[in-house]
């Protein structure tokens, strides 16, 4: 039997506080595997809607969906029918042609966004990434501006590539990696007058997440975005929301810019849209930003292939016919209340917005690391992001008895750990990160 098993049984509030992370993952190890991630110790096997099974059988709720790329479960049953059907039919003709399933599929997609032209690309760090070289483009050719800047916020996270990396203010994304790429600056998130402030003759576009996901869960005041609109209008400066996490229901709206009323020069999208099986990525903006790619400035291989169209488009319909963005606003608002009445010591701040919760962990009491482990024995997953923040974004698909049953092992879990931790394991709480 697997040492967590043990773990999983007889964890008590006071072995609780012992770092369950020392738990032996090294029978998960392989060493052909690089080791950017650090897993929790579960090997799993099999997923079907919003739960995962291990090798052994052990069957788990998750409460974390592959960072919302399996927002709409796992396994679902269209979205495997359609891949099946599509895969058998045309998969990867590559945009040398045309392909009959790319063009409703972002039709759909501006639809939905009230935006008129879509590119797709396959995962989140492209859809920025052809967002930047849009908004570039689009300053050199429409403001004139030679060397354009674009404003993002502190605390970000778009992604992993040199460029992006390169306007992250984490140093453990960056350490190591330079040289950096020039032409960014940053502004506190949800501050207006900040971002007024950094706005310059050469500011091309302002690229935040609506609401902030590695960061920790952070949901700006009221009325931040409404403000970035009009300063954006103002100052003639591109609106361009990274909604690839925040997107597709899971803030209990399709879009986290529809909490304002607002509409962006251009957002991006990715993750659910890939129905939890591919990655299917896109940058859907308004005309006169798109029209600055022309044939040849911009691509991908497999961007828009007819597989990943078929399947995007399944899983749009999906979320629609499912009702999937009112679940995530009726469940979500059910979990933030059953968070908020907890009253466990661990618990320093609950936020959230849909069916997208952080729990911020006292580091005192525990790590957020530890508090996922806990869970992991209780047969619960998610994933820690900065050290203290616990995440909760289930699939949207989870029934409200499994919410109930998966938000009671949070209480419980937070509960063990009632009391301060040694000083050498609140020091020591250099748990890996998590962040996809
Ligand atoms: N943008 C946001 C807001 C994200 O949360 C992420 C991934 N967590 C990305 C971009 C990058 O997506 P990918 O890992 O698919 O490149």
């Amino acid at each position: 039997m697997h040492n967590h098993a043990n773990v999983r049984t007889h964890l008590s509030n006071a072995n609780a506080r012992k770092k369950l992370s020392d738990m032996d993952n090294s029978e998960f190890r392989n060493p052909h595997v690089a080791r950017n991630y650090d897993p929790l110790p579960v090997m799993l096997t099999r997923g079907q809607g919003a739960y995962l099974w291990d090798v052994e059988g052990r069957r788990y709720i998750d409460m974390m969906s592959a960072y919302s790329a399996a927002s709409l479960g796992h396994a679902h049953p269209r979205i495997l029918a359609k891949l099946a059907e599509q895969a058998q039919r045309l998969a990867v003709p590559s945009r040398a042609f045309y392909n009959d399933k790319l063009g409703p599929f972002l039709e759909e997609l501006c639809k939905l966004t009230g935006l008129d032209v879509a590119l797709p690309m396959n995962t989140g760090a492209e859809a920025v990434e052809t967002a930047i070289k849009a908004a570039r483009r689009w300053a050199n050719r429409v403001k004139r501006i030679d060397s354009p800047e674009i404003i993002v916020a502190a605390g970000n996270f778009h992604g992993r590539t040199t460029t992006i990396i390169s306007f992250s203010s984490e140093s453990e994304y960056r350490e190591g990696f330079g040289p950096f790429m020039p032409g960014f600056r940053a502004a506190p998130f949800g501050d207006l007058a900040a971002f007024d402030a950094a706005v310059t003759p050469n500011t091309a576009a302002i690229l935040v997440e609506p609401i902030q996901g590695e960061a920790g869960v952070i949901v700006p005041p009221d009325g931040w975005l409404a403000g970035l609109r009009r300063l954006c209008d103002e100052r003639g400066v591109l609106l361009l929301l990274d909604e690839v996490q925040s997107g597709l229901g899971r803030s209990g709206t399709w879009f986290a810019f529809q909490h304002e009323n607002i509409l962006p020069d251009g957002v991006l999208l990715g993750k659910a849209l890939g129905g939890g099986v591919l990655p299917v990525s896109a940058f859907v903006a308004k005309r006169d930003v798109m029209d600055v790619f022309t044939p040849g400035s911009h691509g991908s291989t497999f961007g828009g292939n007819a597989l990943a169209a078929a399947v995007g488009l399944e899983a749009l319909h999906v979320i629609r016919d499912e009702r999937l963005v009112e679940r995530s606003q009726a469940l979500g608002e059910r979990m933030l209340q059953r968070l908020h009445a907890m009253r466990a010591p661990a618990i320093r701040d609950i936020r959230g917005r849909g069916l997208w919760a952080g729990v911020e962990i006292d580091p005192r009491y525990a790590s957020a690391r530890d508090v996922c482990e806990g869970l992991l024995a209780k047969g619960v997953l998610t994933t820690a992001t900065h050290h203290t923040v616990v995440r909760l974004a289930p699939p949207l698909v989870i029934s409200q008895e499994d919410l109930d049953l998966a938000l009671g092992a949070v209480e419980e879990t937070l509960a063990m750990f009632d009391a301060p931790r040694n000083v050498s394991d609140a020091a020591a709480g250099v748990d890996q990160r998590l962040e996809a």
